[in-house]
């Protein structure tokens, strides 16, 4: 007897095959026969005119915090990703040495990865020290996504050097408890290790995060360290992910991968056919790299998704040359300052820089559209661009901006439009996606909450795929969705719908498929808001056997796993 039988569904297998009609055989959480089933279920779903494909693998997530007041981790799951990699950029909450600590950690993720301060207190337990306790605190807690967690190396350095973490490089016997720690936490289960070296990334005090001071030595150690564990991995994140890579953070990654023995993960790789030579660097850096005896792999998004910016709150902005020194001044100081149209125009002269890098993306003013406002004054610039009412105003695009968020007092919501929405970028990424050191992912879903909304990339992607610009075909997306980040990971069983695999699977309307567009909502703990959106035409998603979402909603299961190293997951050998 079967616990179910999905009927006649088109079967897309997640190794890129033309998609074949059949049944599936469900038992114990495990697909246990494909093709024409005849043994008895105890249910049967039936799948006819629907796409049947292996759950999607979300290689990169900040979920570590969410997961606690939002087991379903939404909307993750309603966009049919049943398994996913948390812990990334060096940035876990685990483990801890004392409450100061957590302290610590938690304020770093309100400014790395923009999460709400409130939700963190308010709906984070922080009742672990280790980091096997806080796997064991998520698996008790429950989870509707199989979920890995990375040990990341801001939490490890916090716990051995406190204060000393942050202007410090660590001594022998600091590097010594580290590897011990990390030891700890990947047999405890931890996926294996995680560090960020980006400028982009400061503390609550505005200073570079705690991985950020360290010495190549201590990574490398930490990395060998990864390397005698069965079922790891490496993931990083470093300038380079950003403006293309320098000589010697190639050297130090390929050192890691190769020192490490595992494979390193980074992202994310941005492809803008205005500026070619940042993603050709990052390319080359990823070839030259594996030809020296690694496996960097670089992540990059199949859909362009949008980020919304502000004047008054910390957003990518704040990374324009020199815009720090007017936009870390308090409000009183900084509304002053914009108010004098000399400081604006070096402001935007600033912007032009070619040190913008990758920022320079945001400095298409004409094309910021208004999202929220919340003054009188500015009442029906709603959905209207800078472009247009700059030239109504007879002014400067930029001007206007500040024009418009001084009468919020710099609370107005800007959604820059996209920049590189060109048939030649288009090109080279599709271009991409099928170069071996490149992988679908970065969606950062969990974090940047305000900000911007990358999860719903699996079903927009496919919908893409089939209805948009068609760039590939859809079961080579649900490959890329699906088998190549599962065997990336090494995660076992899983990936495929094959017979011995487990049950995480996806039915979808291909007619249908898509998301909806993203609204800004107050569900937070605290009613700190968050950017949402939901997916369409997922009729069901369904987590080592059994249904998470049916006709789009969730239901009310958790059956999805902690996924843990060597006990999860096989070793993928570095070449
Ligand atoms: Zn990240």
């Amino acid at each position: 007897m079967l616990d179910m039988i999905i009927r006649g569904g088109s079967i897309v297998d997640g190794t890129g095959a033309a998609p074949v009609v059949g049944d599936i055989g469900i038992r114990d959480g495990r697909i246990v026969a494909v093709g024409q089933v005849d043994e008895p279920a105890v249910e049967t779903v039936d799948a006819d005119g629907l796409v049947v494909c292996p759950g999607f693998v979300d290689p990169h997530t900040h979920y570590d915090a969410q997961i606690f007041w939002d087991p379903r981790t939404t909307p993750s799951n309603l966009f049919g990703v049943t398994s996913m990699i948390g812990g990334n950029c060096g940035f876990t909450l685990a483990p801890l040495g004392d409450e100061s600590d957590g302290e610590y950690l938690k304020k770093m993720m309100v400014k790395v990865e923009g999460m709400a301060l409130e939700a963190l207190e308010l709906g984070v337990p922080w009742n672990w020290r280790s980091f096997g306790e806080y796997l064991d605190r998520v698996a008790e807690n429950g989870t509707a996504i199989n979920v890995g967690f990375l040990v990341g190396h801001c939490a490890l350095r916090r716990l051995v050097m406190k204060d000393d973490s942050v202007g410090h490089e660590a001594t022998e016997e600091q590097v010594e408890h580290m590897r011990r720690l990390l030891k700890e936490s990947i047999e405890a289960g931890g996926l294996g290790f995680s560090t960020g070296r980006s400028f982009t990334h400061n503390d609550w005090d505005g200073n570079p995060v705690p991985s950020r001071w360290a010495a190549w030595d201590e990574v490398l150690e930490l990395c060998r360290e990864t390397s005698a564990h069965p079922g790891t991995t490496l993931e990083w994140v470093a300038d380079g992910c950003l403006n293309g890579f320098a000589d010697d953070e190639v050297e130090l990654m390929t050192k890691m991968s190769v020192e490490g023995g595992r494979p390193l993960n980074w992202n994310v790789l941005t492809i803008d056919s205005a500026r070619p030579e940042a993603y050709r660097n990052q390319i080359a850096a990823c070839e030259k790299a594996n030809s020296e005896g690694a496996k960097i792999v670089a992540l990059t998004m199949p859909v362009l998704v949008g980020m919304n910016m502000s004047l008054g709150t910390f957003c990518a902005l704040h990374q324009l040359p020199e815009w720090k020194t007017i936009f870390s001044l308090d409000y009183p100081e900084r509304m002053a300052k914009l108010r004098d149209p000399e400081v604006v125009t070096w402001l935007e002269n600033q912007a032009a820089l070619p040190e913008a890098g990758v920022f320079s993306r945001l400095t298409g003013w004409d094309n910021y559209q208004v999202g929220d406002t919340y003054s009188a004054a500015n009442e029906g610039l709603k959905g209207r661009t800078l472009g247009d009412i700059a030239r109504e105003r007879g002014k400067r695009a930029f001007h206007t901006m500040v024009e418009i968020a001084l009468e919020d007092d710099l609370a107005t919501v800007w959604w820059p439009l996209p920049t590189d929405d060109d048939a030649e970028s288009w090109r080279l990424r599709a271009q991409a996606w099928e170069h071996e050191a490149v992988m679908i992912g970065g969606s950062d879903a969990g974090a940047h909450l305000d900000r911007m909304a990358g999860a719903p990339y699996t079903t927009a992607w496919l919908a893409d795929c089939l209805h948009g610009r068609q760039l590939t075909s859809m079961p080579n997306a649900v490959r890329h969705l699906t088998d190549v980040p599962a065997r990336l990971f090494g995660l076992r069983d899983r990936g495929r719908v094959a017979e011995g695999y487990f049950a995480d699977l996806v039915l979808f309307d291909a007619d249908e498929i898509g998301a909806t567009d993203v609204e800004l909502v107050f569900d937070l703990p605290g009613d700190s808001k968050r950017l949402y959106s939901e997916a369409t035409g997922i009729q069901r998603v369904m987590v080592n056997g059994v249904t998470t979402v049916v006709d789009g909603q969730p239901t009310d299961a958790l059956p999805g796993k902690v996924l843990r190293s060597g006990a999860d997951t096989d070793t993928v050998p570095v070449p």
